[in-house]
């Protein structure tokens, strides 16, 4: 078989393994049926593997670099045949920097990784009028680790109400990256931090639906905690190349 055809029927056979997993786990955790969203995390992949996934009936994208993302993005749009009214759903899940924020806000409809009020304020003002409301996610520093992004847990809140105030974006939940752990029961200790955060909310006046956790070394637990959208890239197109 050629390369790209290989290629093609690889992401196949797993974008359906993980669908089936995800199925099963709702069942094992008395989730209800379908409550868990697959976003599939498609950064430093070629778009190729897109139109794969995109091939399968695969809808929702998550991407972490804005340049390449606004690529994959136009050509997709070309990709898709006419007749089929758009119900593509590009998820922006990076680090956001101010200059970047028009970009994103222009051409994506949810962002996960909103953890400081100025860039939602950006990517509130900046939101064209002629698209629907801005769905996003405060990104958590869970397990308050130097090296990671979001907001510390003492900080949620306040965040929370500066983006309620905002008219074209909707606050949805909680985003959280935890501490890499292969210890089934410590992933499960960071998800349930992320879920009681998400309740704290609720018990004061939100109304919020969203907890964006679980990637492909920790589905299983995150789905146990009540992960309402799940972000998988290495299960499906294999390992990305590291970063030097
Ligand atoms: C890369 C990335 C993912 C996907 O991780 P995998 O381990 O490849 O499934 C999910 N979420 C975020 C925020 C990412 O940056």
């Amino acid at each position: 078989m050629p390369e790209n055809l290989k290629q093609n029927s690889l992401i196949e056979t797993h974008l359906k393994q993980v669908l089936e997993n995800l199925r099963l786990l709702e069942k094992k955790y008395q989730r209800p049926a379908k409550s868990v969203q697959l976003v599939v995390v498609s950064k430093t992949k070629p778009i190729e593997d897109v139109y794969s996934a995109y091939a399968c009936g695969q809808r929702h994208f998550g991407e972490s670099y804005l340049q390449e993302a606004l690529e994959k993005i136009k050509k997709l749009k070309i990709k898709q045949s006419k007749i089929e009214k758009s119900q593509l759903c590009w998820h922006f899940i990076g680090p956001i920097q101010k200059n970047k924020t028009r970009a994103i806000t222009e051409n994506f409809q949810w962002v996960h990784s909103v953890d400081r009020l100025v860039i939602a304020q950006r990517l509130n003002d900046q939101r064209p009028s002629s698209l629907p409301i801005l769905q996003v996610c405060i990104q958590v520093n869970i397990d308050n680790e130097a090296s990671k992004a979001g907001v510390i847990i003492e900080d949620i809140q306040n965040l929370a109400k500066g983006l309620s105030k905002l008219k074209n974006i909707k606050l949805r939940g909680l985003m959280a990256i935890p501490q890499s752990s292969n210890d089934f029961q410590q992933q499960r200790n960071s998800f349930a931090k992320l879920r009681e955060q998400l309740e704290y909310l609720n018990q004061n006046g939100f109304e919020l639906d969203t907890l964006s956790m679980g990637m492909s070394g920790d589905l299983e637990a995150a789905i146990a905690e009540g992960a309402t959208i799940v972000r998988v890239g290495t299960a499906i197109f294999g390992k990305r190349p590291t970063k030097t």
